[in-house]
């Protein structure tokens, strides 16, 4: 099974790629881990990729590709695997589509979990982290008995720079700029698995393995 999960940051795409990954027992495929393992073994790749990022810039696409192939080429990669975050762009899927194309595979489903932007942002922006302990709380859905204070600490709650309202907004319009067209792209080849992302966790894992025709 090759599978891409699209979905907004915060519309639970990595709990379902992680079940997913349970079931079909193949990996997830995502471009952050891969350049990591890239840059810290310093193959060839990783010090091209290196070169990029530490002048400030994108790995360009072509590059990008040579480690996606390089990683699906692997054995535990021979069952299928779960693309999680890539491709963000159409000349990325474009890039995608030919290189699985000469290995003579391709994308069986495209998923798009969908969670509208409102509930997004409500269950982000809610978000309190302990400054001290970490534990996560939770405005609306798990709230602190004392108010600003760690049940379990004591310490003062914040919240992440990733949580504010403002940056949730941010993150959600490059990702509606960018990932429209890819499920556009998508469509044509009759790929996508559209799966309503609102639903608790178990309830949207349910309705994905039903399109896949697994129950
Ligand atoms: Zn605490």
């Amino acid at each position: 099974m090759r599978l891409i999960l699209l979905g907004a940051p915060g519309a639970g795409k990595g709990t379902q790629a992680e079940m997913l990954m349970k079931y079909y027992k193949i990996p997830t495929i995502s471009t952050g881990n891969i350049f990591r393992e890239h840059i810290s073994n310093k193959t060839d790749l990783g010090k091209q990729a290196t070169k990029y990022m530490d002048a400030g810039q994108l790995v360009p696409d072509e590059l990008v590709i040579e480690l996606v192939k390089d990683r699906i080429t692997r054995d535990d990669c021979k069952n299928g695997m779960i693309f999680d975050g890539f491709p963000r762009t159409i000349p990325q899927a474009e890039a995608l589509d030919k290189m699985l194309n000469d290995l003579g595979i391709s994308i069986d489903y495209v998923i798009d979990v969908d969670v509208p932007d409102e509930n997004i942002i409500e269950r982000m922006s809610g978000r309190r982290v302990c400054s001290k302990c970490g534990a996560s709380y939770h405005t609306k859905h798990k709230k602190e008995k004392l108010e600003g204070n760690c049940d379990e600490c004591a310490s003062t709650l914040m919240q992440r720079v990733d949580d504010k309202e403002e940056t949730v907004k941010n993150r959600l319009q490059v990702y509606h700029m960018q990932t429209k067209p890819l499920i556009e792209y998508y469509n044509k080849q009759n790929k996508v698995l559209y799966i309503d992302g609102t639903a608790d966790v178990i309830k949207v894992h349910d309705s994905i393995m039903k399109l896949l025709g697994e129950n």
